[in-house]
């Protein structure tokens, strides 16, 4: 070994720190390894499966063969891909994306992006669209993992900022787990977890899942309520608490607002109501509720289980009410902590690379908020009209009225919902861009252009964890063939654009290094719930921080709201009374079956770079389709055998395993597999299946609910 280099796992949001160990040969330097850092907060050392093969992403082999390596682009739609210059691609890029904006209106181009990037492409893309191009169109795949949590913490406690840590996990007398299979999808936590039950023996753990996960195995009390009642059952908490008292009534009255309308409202939804509606029992209900209200110190965690939902902001919500009425919050080892999916999807928050953000957690309907970053970046008026979120980026393609997409760092032909109308949009579009590090995603497919990017290990920048924590990214190789970081990659076409629509005036991508994109994020922060201006590239080489982290801090904050003041201006929290609404398809004969969509512990989203790694196939090396022993039977169906699932949208065909961690009347089904790996040719995966329904105040589509059938392929 004759380096190692500090950074972070790019895989999940518990963003864990890695150290990357590489060795010089005659073809340059090549990784031998990777070990968790023992000085990182966030992991201490440890590493999950994914993050401690993470060397086996970036040998020589998968570098040469996995990797995009040059610019391509098609003459023609149809024709194969042919290499290009990054020069000619550039100019070829930058006046096709004139040529739609003069035509059509800068509405007519749609940037649709990653929570995998680091913060600073993050702050290029947002330039770039709402700085230069003029649209509010940039969106990312974190609305598919988030969104329902930014809005339920900004309905309630005023701004989008987790009030809690990793260290509460440890603190906690009762941790309350409620939409998440951390086991599996963050396995570094779960081992704090693990360690804290050991410490603990009267800590008491609660899961809230449909199925009986590896989490809920860890469970004191699993409470495997029917797929979408979650509101049902906060609410049904919530009635026990007032009911027996078990309210902080001090704090209701000092710091929030709107009590007594939520209080009317869960006045019919009892322990007995919301167990009917649940499937659980009342004794359950009333159990939950009281460790949740009684224990010293509750922490709930909450993730995909309950964002990915037509209803997703109201049952963050209900849950966040549950902290309010009971005083659970602002102090140690309590309150309620979003656990993020991606590496990354809290920077692309905080910089605003999102349809419905600003940088620094401003809004763009805003006026004011739009005029102060026009102001610090120099540019015309930034765009009043409203942005399209993921879904409706491509709805809108689908219809016509956007013209152009750039993806980046993502793969929406496998991964957003109902495939066949996304397959529609990217077929409709008239220059569909793709940057991308790896080959043969089904996106590529659709693409005229394709433009080859860094990834892990090669890149230079910064990423904010579930806990606010940001970490340096740093490279340990140079990018693989021609590729570039993707904030060089969005500069090398803006610039081009801006000679045109901007000839006389200053550059707004005058950027060499990374820190520079980095400063100008952190000064649209000054003033904010988020103030990063004293986080500078130096201070983060000491050691990770949390934010804020304003001009003279020495160290970021641990919690939040640990004074009772919330973000609301007057400083206090809401309750935000909502009815509980059943999901938004309903079974019936023809689809009887709830379908869910999850992770698996060793693969990661569309498997770009996880299925690189023949060893993380161990785990589950095909897709399969779970249900309970008795819905087989009653099917005749059988355990091995090629099922047919079908939807109102669409259908696919996959093994059938038997699964009694699920209840009878649904399904689940790994979100990792595309076309390429389920039913072969003129199969769009498992997305094929899910509905693009979303909620109405987050957009998040649902992905955790969709009515199916399943019947037996017939082979002959
Ligand atoms: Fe990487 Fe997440 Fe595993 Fe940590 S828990 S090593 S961040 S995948």
């Amino acid at each position: 070994m004759d380096r190692t280099t500090r950074s972070t796992c790019p895989y999940c949001g518990v963003g864990c720190g890695v150290l990357i160990d590489t060795t010089d040969t005659a073809e340059g330097p090549q990784i031998t390894g990777v070990r968790g850092d023992p000085d990182h907060p966030a992991n201490a050392g440890r590493l999950c499966t994914k993050g401690a093969t993470l060397h086996l992403t970036a040998t020589p082999m998968v570098r040469q063969q996995q990797r995009q390596l040059q610019p391509a682009w098609r003459p023609a739609r149809g024709a194969a891909l042919q290499a290009i210059t990054w020069d000619a691609v550039e100019q070829q890029l930058a006046e096709r994306l004139l040529a739609v904006r003069a035509e059509h209106g800068p509405d007519a181009i749609g940037f649709y992006i990653s929570g995998q990037l680091l913060t600073e492409d993050y702050h290029a893309f947002n330039k770039l669209a709402r700085g230069l191009v003029g649209t509010n169109h940039i969106d990312s795949n974190s609305r598919l993992c988030m969104s329902a949590a930014v809005v339920g913490y900004k309905q309630t406690l005023g701004a989008d900022a987790p009030p809690t840590c990793y260290e509460d996990l440890n603190l906690a007398s009762c941790l309350f787990l409620a939409g998440t299979n951390t086991a599996w999808a963050h396995p570094v936590l779960f081992r704090r977890i693990e360690a804290a039950r050991a410490a603990r023996p009267d800590l008491k753990i609660i899961v809230v899942d449909p199925r009986r996960t590896e989490t809920a195995e860890f469970a004191d009390l699993h409470l495997p309520l029917r797929p979408g009642t979650d509101v049902a059952l906060f609410q049904g908490m919530l009635h026990a608490c007032i009911w027996e008292d078990w309210v902080d009534r001090a704090f209701i009255e000092q710091h929030t607002e709107g009590f007594e309308a939520l209080k009317a409202l869960v006045r019919t939804m009892t322990p007995g109501e919301a167990a009917r509606l649940t499937g659980l029992k009342e004794a359950q209900v009333m159990q939950a509720a009281q460790w949740f209200a009684q224990s010293p110190a509750s922490l709930s965690l909450y993730c995909m289980g309950l964002n990915q939902s037509s209803s997703g902001t109201a049952k963050n919500t209900a849950l966040i009410h549950l902290h309010l009425a009971t005083g659970q919050i602002g102090r140690p080892g309590a309150g309620p902590f979003s656990l993020t999916g991606q590496p990354n999807a809290m920077g692309g928050r905080e910089t605003g690379g999102m349809a419905t953000l600003l940088p620094g957690h401003r809004d763009p309907m805003r006026a004011q908020d739009r005029e102060e970053i026009a102001a610090l970046w120099g540019c015309d008026p930034l765009p009043d009209r409203p942005g399209r979120t993921a879904v409706e980026m491509f709805e809108a393609a689908a219809r016509g009225e956007i013209k152009a997409l750039w993806i980046a760092c993502t793969n929406p032909a496998q991964s957003l919902p109902d495939q066949a109308l996304v397959r529609a949009a990217l077929s409709r579009c008239e220059l569909v861009i793709l940057q991308e590090a790896f080959v043969g995603t089904a996106t590529a497919d659709f693409a005229d252009v394709l433009l080859p990017a860094a990834t892990w290990a090669e890149k230079d920048g910064t990423v904010t964890n579930s806990e606010r924590r940001i970490s340096r990214v740093r490279a340990a190789l140079a990018p693989a063939g021609e590729s570039k970081p993707d904030w060089q990659i969005v500069r090398d076409v803006a610039v081009r654009m801006e000679a045109v629509l901007r000839p006389d005036a200053a550059s707004l991508f005058a950027w060499e290094r990374p820190q520079q994109l980095w400063d100008e994020h952190r000064a649209a922060t000054r003033g904010r719930d988020l103030d990063i201006t004293g986080l500078s590239y130096e201070q983060l080489e000491a050691a990770p921080q949390q934010w804020p982290f304003p001009e003279g801090a020495q160290q970021g904050r641990a919690r939040l709201y640990e004074d009772r003041r919330f973000a609301h201006a007057d400083g206090r929290a809401r309750f935000v009374a909502r009815p509980f609404v059943p999901p938004a398809e309903r079974q019936d004969a023809s689809y009887p079956l709830a379908l869910s969509t999850g992770r698996l512990r060793d693969q990661w989203h569309g498997m770009s770079r996880s299925g690189t790694v023949p060893r993380l196939f161990a785990h589950a090396p095909s897709p399969a389709l779970h249900l309970h022993p008795t819905d087989i039977a009653r099917r005749r169906l059988q355990e091995g055998a090629l099922v047919r699932v079908a939807s109102r949208r669409g259908a696919m065909v996959v093994p059938l395993r038997a699964d009694d961690a699920l209840s009878p009347q649904s399904a689940w089904l790994p979100m990792h597999w595309g076309s390429e790996f389920v039913g072969g040719q003129g199969q769009l995966g498992v997305n094929a299946v899910t509905q693009p329904v979303f909620c109405p105040d987050a957009r998040q589509p649902e992905l955790k609910f969709a009515a199916v059938s399943v019947t037996a392929v017939d082979l002959r």
